[in-house]
């Protein structure tokens, strides 16, 4: 089974590249050492509308440093960043624009990349996964064909579209040459704390349950399995700088490692698919993660937040946030 680590860049509250997808060592740098250090390549989907509202230069130096360390980058794209003639966004819900606009949005994505000097670009992701059949549409007259768009997790603030839209489900599929990588789901076995499905993100899972998840959908026979993180995911900002948020660090760690070792998974970088490459003919089953590795994820997680409302003591990022 093919697994790809995809890391969402978003740099909405201040323009300052180094706290808020950095983390001053500890958000995008910190992933690439864990990663570098197993052999294990992720995919970056960097937010391009930040290089209309905060200037090429951090973007460039962004993309130049995931490349040089053997990473990839590919398109993220929120509105409501875009600072461009004749557009605002105040609902960040790119499904929401007309083709036309939606277009024209990837379309200055794609000239801004080229500004950056990120070549190879083949796939988008709307930001929030708020994507339809527009935005696929959007991305052939632009060329791009990998999109990962998709994920029946209705939880997590996803606005997806297209979960309906592609004749299998959870798995990699396409929709008039263009191939979806969704953001897979599980069931919970605890419904009344996490709803339905249950996605692959390292906050939202725990390392067991992701361990297990992977092993198991190989073993099921899923063509692909794709994770979802964020740089913020592994620091907060504190008053004189940041801190690891050590739950997820250990997460990330352990989930790399498993890539790294387990000869059934096989990490890649999205462009690694290729547009006639074999996809899926039905749905694979739904699995469901085990009750007790979900439950000990949910005692963590209300562990952790104790912690961090009494102890931790985290600094927003504000003042200076987008209007969203
Ligand atoms: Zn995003």
């Amino acid at each position: 089974m093919r697994v790809f680590l995809t890391v969402d860049i978003d740099v909405y509250y201040s323009g300052d590249f180094d706290l808020e997808a950095r983390g001053y060592g500890k958000g995008v740098d910190h992933i690439i050492a864990v990663a570098n250090d197993h052999g294990v390549p992720v995919t970056f989907f960097v937010d391009i509308m930040g290089a209309t509202r905060w200037g090429v230069k951090p973007v460039r130096e962004l993309c130049r440093y995931i490349q040089s360390e053997g990473h990839e980058v590919q398109m993220h794209l929120h509105p409501v960043v875009a600072q461009i003639d004749n557009f605002t966004d105040q609902q960040d819900t790119f499904w929401r624009e007309d083709l036309a606009t939606q277009t024209r949005l990837i379309r200055i994505g794609m000239e801004m990349f080229d500004a950056c000097g990120v070549e190879n670009v083949v796939a988008f992701r709307a930001g929030a996964l708020a994507a339809n059949v527009d935005s696929l549409r959007a991305m052939q007259a632009n060329n791009l064909y990998m999109s990962s768009n998709r994920d029946l997790d209705q939880k997590s603030s996803i606005a997806s579209q297209l979960n309906d839209h592609f004749a299998v489900r959870n798995d990699a599929a396409a929709w008039e040459g263009i191939v979806d990588l969704p953001v897979n789901v599980l069931r919970s076995p605890i419904p009344w704390a996490d709803g339905p499905y249950r996605h692959l993100e390292i906050c939202a899972l725990g390392s067991l349950e992701m361990k297990d998840a992977l092993r198991r959908m190989a073993g099921a026979g899923y063509a692909a399995a794709t994770i979802l993180t964020h740089p913020r995911e592994f620091f907060y900002r504190t008053r004189s700088g940041t801190a690891y948020i050590q739950k997820n660090c250990r997460r990330l760690e352990s989930l790399i490692r498993l890539l790294g070792n387990d000869s059934r998974l096989s990490a890649c970088p999205i462009s690694a698919w290729k547009r006639d490459d074999a996809l899926p003919m039905v749905s694979p089953p739904e699995l469901r993660l085990h009750p007790l590795h979900s439950l000990m994820r949910l005692i963590g997680q209300i562990e952790y937040r104790v912690r961090r409302k009494f102890f931790l003591n985290p600094q927003p990022f504000d003042p200076v946030k987008v209007e969203a």
